[in-house]
């Protein structure tokens, strides 16, 4: 039985179904079925039609899905998914059934065209991002809860940073702290750059150790109930020379402008050009050589991302990153990063480590 709670996102898939005049969609990329149904396992699709929603899955998750399952039918088949709707005729009564062509691949999508025959299966990229992109207040709680951990973890780590550790012994520092203060695993492979290596926007630990007088890029975060923090700051080991306190204050206020700005209802494009103004004013448009930021939940990365190319309207209670960097080749890199939950007139925080420039 569907709990009232889970209703509106089966609902919302509904609405985009009826958008794109189908009767059915199959979903089949997993964090899309989590969001819909709550199931948290590694194998599941989800079929969704006018009336029905019936989730399969295979032996292994049986009382997994029995217990986090809700609003859709459990069906236990097996690993035969696409032969289960066949044979059990889930899709008799539908015509058009949408599937994610961003998550089936080219093989699945030829399978289930011979197994599951008389429906026209129509690929459909970017299904659901901007239904999954609207967090409810319990989401953005618990991203808030993720994020608060890795603002934990980054307090604690600041005694660690100081000339001989290497960049590799900080991020075993990381990983070990994000996951003894609760996480179920780490959001990416934390970033730690010194120096010249923080140029490097993803630059891997190495056994590179700090020096005196290095910037320090450090970028973390880790995942708790199923949801991603991201957090990055930069630091000085000792005084850091003239032009890089110019540097860091530059992308500091590239940020901060980016933050007041931000807001439900402007583009990715507009926002990110927030940023990039104050940077590119001050001379190192050159230097900002990613975008903005990008959308986080379920996933680290997803949809919207904050671009030049983004034209897409941002939505209500979107949670997205703001991270603005300057990198100079062969000296130091500079990046700041903030989740920020977008509400009508403004965004809020989540994010609480200090942000001016802390010398070690
Ligand atoms: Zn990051
Ligand atoms: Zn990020």
């Amino acid at each position: 039985m569907a709990r009232p709670m889970m209703a509106p996102r089966l609902a919302a898939v509904r609405a985009r179904l009826a958008e794109l005049d189908a009767d059915a969609a199959l979903l089949t990329f997993l964090p899309d079925i989590r969001w819909a149904v709550g199931f948290t396992g590694s194998n599941g699709i989800l079929l969704v039609t006018e009336n029905d929603a019936h989730f399969l899955t295979d032996g292994r998750y049986q009382a997994q899905a029995n217990h986090e399952v809700v609003g859709a039918e459990i069906h236990v088949p097996g690993y035969k998914l696409f032969e289960f709707i066949a044979e059990r005729k889930l899709l008799d009564d539908s015509k058009t059934c949408i599937v994610q062509s961003d998550h089936l691949t080219v093989d699945e999508l030829d399978r289930l065209r011979g197994i599951v025959q008389d429906v026209r299966f129509e690929p459909e990229p970017r299904l659901l991002v901007r239904e999954v992109a609207s967090k409810s207040e319990e989401e953005i709680d618990k991203i808030r809860a993720a994020q608060t951990i890795t603002d934990a973890v980054y307090g604690d780590l600041l005694r660690l940073i100081k000339p001989g550790v290497s960049e590799q012994n900080i991020a075993a520092e990381i990983v070990y702290q994000h996951l003894k203060r609760g996480c179920d695993r780490m959001s990416f492979e934390p970033i730690v750059a010194a120096g010249a290596r923080g140029a490097l926007p993803h630059a891997r630990p190495s056994n590179n150790q700090i020096k005196q007088g290095d910037m320090v890029v450090i970028d973390m975060g880790g995942v708790k109930d199923g949801y991603a923090s991201d957090m990055t700051r930069t630091v000085a080991v000792g005084d850091p020379e003239e032009e890089a306190r110019v540097v860091y204050q530059i992308v500091l206020d590239a940020q901060n402008a980016a933050i007041e700005a931000a807001r439900a209802g402007m583009t990715g494009r507009e926002l990110d050009q927030v940023a990039r103004s104050v940077i590119e004013e001050a001379g190192y448009g050159e230097a900002f050589s990613h975008s903005l930021g990008h959308g986080i939940g379920l996933q680290t990365h997803e949809w919207p991302s904050l671009s030049s190319r983004t034209e897409a309207k941002l939505p209500l209670g979107v949670a997205v990153t703001i991270e603005p960097g300057i990198y100079l080749p062969g000296k130091y890199g500079v990046r700041i990063e903030d989740i920020v939950v977008l509400t009508e007139d403004g965004c809020t925080n989540l994010t609480a480590s200090p942000k001016e420039l802390l010398v070690l």
